[in-house]
């Protein structure tokens, strides 16, 4: 095509229309711009706040509990000093830990204090769990020591 024959074709096409819908494409893309850059927040803090609830959901606690895959390998790896649940049986044999139902259970990080099933302490990278029965007062465990206790005790 000839420079003289373009030039005939573009002087034919209604170039103030095609301007201003280019300009309305360019407008709009920057709408979608300034939407779009407005979502990327929220959709952040969605997602952290959905990796949150996930880290502190009951159920993956539960599975840390039943020593699903999920559980800290360290916390249900037997130990040289013997067998902790052996210490849980007898004191329940001798009648020196509770076996009334409990009415809740609380769930935190490990604080160092000792546990009433084992009599070892619980780290502050384990899960403590606290059995609180209908006088108010409570009972500490290890989650391995509560699952030993709950399955002697609350069945
Ligand atoms: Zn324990």
């Amino acid at each position: 095509m000839s420079n003289s024959a373009v030039a005939n074709l573009v002087s034919t096409l209604d170039t103030t229309r095609i301007l201003d819908q280019a300009s309305r494409a360019r407008s709009r893309a920057v709408a979608l711009g300034q939407i779009a850059a407005g979502l990327a927040t929220p959709a952040r803090r969605t997602r952290t706040a959905v990796t949150r609830a996930r880290l502190d959901s009951s159920t993956r606690r539960l599975l840390r509990l039943r020593g699903a895959s999920d559980a800290r390998p360290s916390e249900d790896r037997p130990r040289p000093g013997g067998d902790p649940h052996l210490v849980l049986r007898g004191k329940l044999r001798a009648g020196n830990l509770r076996r009334d139902a409990c009415r809740h259970v609380i769930i935190s990080r490990g604080r160092g204090l000792t546990c009433d099933g084992c009599d070892e302490a619980i780290a502050t990278g384990h899960v403590e769990l606290r059995a609180r029965f209908g006088d108010g007062s409570t009972k500490r465990f290890h989650s391995r020591c509560f699952s030993a206790w709950y399955t002697e005790t609350q069945r």
